[in-house]
């Protein structure tokens, strides 16, 4: 079982010419077909954990290690990384000009597998993830992220997901931006990556509502740039129910 270890993350960036830690010592270990959530207040850092996790060049890494299955993640290249099978959504492009849906996800699949998949098996597979996600046949034709709405980036990210198969994967509100009907298809979609239990999942999130779809082993309270708490489902209901004020007050 592939396990991904943070040990003691220090990340700093650079704002307004100084130098900034936003990322306080995190220490998280995420093993292959458990979910963790991390969840906390805006500005906490959660994203600044999931870029960093992703290799984000802003984010410098002062001290701590990451590694996955005792290799050192923060020495791989971006798509050694993808390769190593960690999957960040934001490791990929904003905007990919002038290159399809369609042979993105053939170059993603043929950097992770290490060889192209075969052209007539491939197009069923990517045909049928779109259609488990409702997507229609012509997404696959338009160009990466290039005017794509909230909710059609968070189905292109599960759909990269459902075909690239990871062993972790980092998922940074996926919830926000979409509505329910669409929360609901792209939590069934990470669920079904989920069944198989060959992957760790770790869910970034301010709102527990995509919890009520996709149900955590662990939870993980995130504040002032560590996790100041950890539990199991249960504690995303007192967040719904408390919120973050007390993890907040004379922190964050
Ligand atoms: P969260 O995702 O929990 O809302 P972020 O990681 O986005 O938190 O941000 C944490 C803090 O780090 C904020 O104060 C934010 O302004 C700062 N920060 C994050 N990324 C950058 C960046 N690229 N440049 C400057 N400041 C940043
Ligand atoms: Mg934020
Ligand atoms: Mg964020």
């Amino acid at each position: 079982m592939a396990t991904l270890e943070i040990r003691d993350l220090h990340v700093t960036v650079e704002a307004d010419n100084a130098t900034k830690e936003i990322l306080k010592g995190v220490d998280l270990t995420v093993k292959q077909g458990e979910t963790h959530a991390i969840m906390g207040p805006n500005g906490s850092g959660k994203s600044t954990l999931a870029y960093s996790l992703a290799g984000h060049p802003k984010y410098t890494i002062t001290s701590g290690s990451v590694t996955l299955d005792g290799e050192d993640v923060l020495e791989m290249e971006v798509d050694e990384r993808a390769r190593a099978g960690v999957f960040l959504a934001m490791q990929y492009p904003v905007e990919v000009p002038g290159v399809s849906v369609s042979n993105f996800l053939r170059t993603s699949a043929t950097a992770v597998r290490g060889e192209a998949p075969k052209l007539r098996t491939w197009v069923k597979e990517v045909k049928e993830a779109m259609e488990r996600l409702n997507m229609d046949p012509s997404f696959a034709e338009r160009n990466v992220n290039e005017g794509f709405s909230g909710g059609e980036k968070k189905r292109h990210e599960i759909l990269q997901l459902e075909l690239l198969k990871p062993k972790i994967a980092i998922l940074d509100e996926t919830d926000s931006g979409l509505d329910v009907d669409a929360l609901r298809i792209v939590s069934e979609g990470i669920n079904r990556v989920r069944e198989g239990g060959e992957v760790g999942t770790l869910l970034v999130t301010h709102y527990t509502r995509i919890l009520r779809y996709i149900k955590p082993d662990y939870v993980h309270v995130f504040a002032g740039g560590r996790i100041v708490e950890s539990g199991g489902a249960e504690l995303a209901d007192q967040l719904e129910a408390e919120g973050y004020d007390k993890y907040v007050k004379g922190g964050a």
